[in-house]
């Protein structure tokens, strides 16, 4: 079957099947009930999968502390993508000029301060402050389902401005770190090829903002830190990562102190399936309706 890449069609039928539902948000549609029991199906079957590593499950809210985003620079890397909370803390004159404002249509935000929290980048962050200190023998190894939010409004169906990552972090030696982050990206090609996927891998840079990011993103891809895993969905040329890796070294270990059994400093990589990504690959490659999805396909993600 030819496959066509035509992103408004595509954004169509998935509205017209109730796969997703238009909230007047770019980016940040509603999802049916169909597109929901995709995305769990596909990530009951990672679980499955990772299950005999033994990843310990945490959860975070969608929100983290101000104050980790600085620890770790984020809005020296990516200002254009951060979600920052505000809320009101005026009294009842403020108060009653806010509604006068809003009921009158006329701006308002100005009235509005920052609170403590913004909203989570990456779905990873606020694991590092938690394991300061020294980490057991062997390093550890944790497992997350997050939102996560980037300032990226866009028609294109793939690209959200809030969307779930089922995410992976390991902590350890350099060694055991890199040698966890290849046997998983092999993993991922083998878990996304068997559903049928054409999935392939490559380095990758994120997008850090500015003229000093480029340099940052160059650096990035000549140590091969970054991978994703990629599968064309809107487009041929331009494939649709589904899945990243990426290698922190010393990054955040060094800010927050976290070392191996010896003292010696840990390092950390992490991997993040894109579950939104992953749905949409999946409704590209076999269709709309799951029901008439290859058997092979459906025996993995519905046992
Ligand atoms: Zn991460």
């Amino acid at each position: 079957m030819k496959i066509s890449y035509d992103t408004e069609t595509f954004y169509a039928d998935l509205v017209k099947h109730g796969l997703i539902i238009p909230t007047g948000v770019k980016g940040g549609y509603g999802r049916g009930a169909v597109f929901e029991d995709i995305l769990r199906r596909f990530d009951n079957l990672v679980g499955r999968i990772a299950e005999p590593d033994g990843a310990e499950e945490l959860m975070f809210p969608p929100i983290l502390p101000r104050s980790l985003l600085d620890e770790v620079a984020y809005m020296n890397s990516f200002p254009q993508l951060a979600g920052s909370v505000h809320s009101f803390f005026g009294n009842e004159a403020k108060a009653r000029e806010l509604s006068t404002r809003v009921n009158g249509g006329e701006r308002w935000e100005d009235l509005l301060d920052i609170t403590e929290v913004m909203l989570t980048p990456a779905a990873c962050y606020p694991v590092y402050p938690t394991f300061s200190g020294l980490l057991p023998t062997g390093g550890r190894l944790v497992t997350l389902l997050s939102w996560v939010y980037r300032h990226e409004p866009s028609d294109e169906p793939t690209r959200l401005q809030s969307f779930r990552v089922r995410e992976f972090v390991r902590m350890g030696r350099p060694d055991d770190v890199v040698a966890w982050r290849d046997a998983w990206l092999q993993r991922g090609l083998e878990l996304l090829g068997a559903l049928g996927l054409p999935a392939q891998s490559d380095v990758a840079a994120d997008p850090f903002f500015g003229r000093v990011g480029k340099m940052m993103a160059a650096n990035q891809l000549d140590q091969r830190l970054k991978f994703e895993i990629l599968v064309p969905v809107i487009s041929q040329d331009k494939p649709t990562a589904l899945c990243s890796f990426n290698w922190h070294q010393e990054y955040f270990t060094s800010k927050f102190r976290i070392r191996n059994a010896d003292e010696s400093v840990a390092h950390t990589a992490c991997l993040g399936f894109g579950l939104e990504r992953v749905t949409l690959a999946l409704i590209k490659a076999h269709g709309f309706d799951p029901k008439t999805w290859p058997a092979h396909v459906k025996a993995q993600l519905w046992p």
